[in-house]
């Protein structure tokens, strides 16, 4: 699915409809001084299997998608959630 890069939306804090600019979530990289992410590191050092089980077989064949809104009036930014969708593109 595509979604152009900006769209004209209700913007909560203008009260009205503006131009906003459309941009996907992304994941963000794990912290890798975070207390997690040194626990789960000294957990997989040496032998042994994952602390976790992999997850191997997925049920749904797609993903969610939460799009970022930004108002170009005022600035502020608020998520939108998206349908599921095999590929999201933005801005094409
Ligand atoms: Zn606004």
């Amino acid at each position: 699915m595509k979604i152009p890069k900006q769209i004209n939306t209700y913007c909560p804090f203008c009260r009205k409809h503006t131009a906003h600019k459309v941009r996907q979530q992304r994941k963000n990289p794990a912290r890798s001084l975070s207390w997690g992410q040194r626990q789960f590191l000294r957990v997989q050092k040496g032998y042994g299997s994952q602390p976790r089980s992999e997850q191997r077989t997925f049920a749904k064949t797609t993903k969610k998608a939460t799009l970022i809104l930004e108002c170009t009036e005022c600035g502020k930014k608020h998520v939108r959630s998206w349908p599921r969708t095999k590929r999201l593109r933005v801005g094409e």
